[in-house]
């Protein structure tokens, strides 16, 4: 066994305390690496806080996370030590599924994706997520962060990142098309960078306008304020596509308004309680309400090279081990540009 320093929570309201946590010695096909940095995503707030379900405590979370190969298995073909790497939201899959052998292991038919932390390994163990020095993971399920991307800017990237990609590039988010992405959170900031590197003409609806210098810095053409009811009437039947990423229960017949005739609102954003909808919103011009959760490994690595290639990156507060409970409170409120990455360096001080 190889020991890690780690953070975790005991209960829903707990404070995060450094725990020592065990990963297992390498299996044949398996790379051991050095966590260097882990983004906190909105979802470990939602899984550590019990929204969703109830977790399982102790809890690790963390499913951004960037490192460097340490050690690697005897048979690993894919990876060798000092590699820089990334794992995101899922540790192994079936791999044998038509979705898995189609590369979206996340949405492995038999039900069989090992989350990377609050899941069951097949080692029959609880999976144990980034906030942590190191990790085990199968070299199926790892993804090479490439030269140009600096880990901490691109741990994000391994969820927030990937969560935005997919679904822009599903619904053909690119020139000549209209899309709006609502919150400019994590998820959101990289959603109106990837939008706009796709060529795509973006807008962002946010609560308020005080991000509006930073959304149109990030590659946003227009901003709005969504408590603005003069600017959100003007936008009826605007967009091609929008994605929803926001972290609270909200209105989707609003926004379908904004949608065109035959249009798409994309929700990846989960939260706690479930969303409305009415027949009338959706159906009045032909409206599509789709769903969307991350992207499979090579979606995952094709968006860390789009990324790496059009000089995108997660924009980032670096902190320590001790600040991780004191961050969740300020994700919650909003208050957070745009991502926190924790150093594991600070982990052993
Ligand atoms: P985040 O950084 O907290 O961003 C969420 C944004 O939602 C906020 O910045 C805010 O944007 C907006 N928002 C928050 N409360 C709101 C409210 N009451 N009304 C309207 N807007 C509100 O969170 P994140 O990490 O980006 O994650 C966003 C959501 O996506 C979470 O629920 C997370 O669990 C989920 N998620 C889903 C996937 C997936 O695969 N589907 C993957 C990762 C995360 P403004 O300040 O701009 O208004
Ligand atoms: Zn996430």
């Amino acid at each position: 066994m190889v020991k890690a320093t780690a953070y975790a929570v005991s209960s829903t309201t707990a404070p995060f305390e450094k725990v020592v946590i065990e990963r297992r010695e390498p299996g044949p096909t398996e790379v051991l690496f050095d966590i260097k940095f882990a983004g906190i995503c909105h979802s470990d707030i939602h899984t550590a806080r019990g929204e969703w379900s109830p977790a399982t405590y102790p809890l690790v979370p963390g499913h951004e996370i960037a490192g460097v190969v340490r050690e690697i298995g005897s048979a690993v073909t894919k990876f060798k030590p000092g590699d820089r790497v990334g794992v995101g939201c899922f540790v192994d899959s079936c791999g044998d599924c038509d979705e898995c052998r189609a590369g979206e292991e996340q949405y492995c038919t038999n039900d069989d994706t090992v989350w990377t932390y609050d899941s069951i390994g097949r080692d029959g163990k609880s999976t144990e997520g980034g906030y942590s020095t190191a990790i085990t993971v199968e070299q199926d399920y790892i993804c090479r962060i490439p030269d140009a991307l600096k880990l901490d800017v691109a741990a994000p990237l391994l969820c927030a990142g990937s969560t935005l990609y997919a679904p822009l590039k599903r619904w053909g988010a690119g020139l000549g098309k209209k899309v709006a992405i609502i919150g400019m959170g994590g998820l959101g900031h990289m959603g109106v960078q990837i939008a706009a590197a796709l060529g795509a003409e973006v807008t962002v609806l946010s609560q308020t306008l005080s991000k509006k210098d930073d959304g149109l810095k990030f590659g946003a053409s227009h901003y709005y304020a969504t408590s603005d009811p003069a600017a959100m009437t003007s936008l009826r039947a605007t967009f091609d596509l929008m994605v929803s990423t926001v972290s609270a229960t909200t209105d989707m017949d609003s926004y379908l308004d904004f949608v065109k005739v035959g249009g798409v609102l994309v929700n990846v954003g989960l939260p706690e309680d479930p969303l409305t909808v009415s027949a009338e919103a959706l159906g009045d011009k032909r409206k599509i309400l789709a769903g969307s959760t991350i992207g499979g490994i090579a979606e995952t690595q094709e968006m860390l090279d789009f990324c790496a290639e059009h000089g995108l990156a997660a924009q980032i507060e670096i902190i320590g081990g001790e600040d991780i409970t004191k961050a969740y409170d300020r994700v919650v409120d909003s208050d957070v540009k745009y991502r926190f990455v924790i150093d594991t360096a600070t982990f052993d001080a």
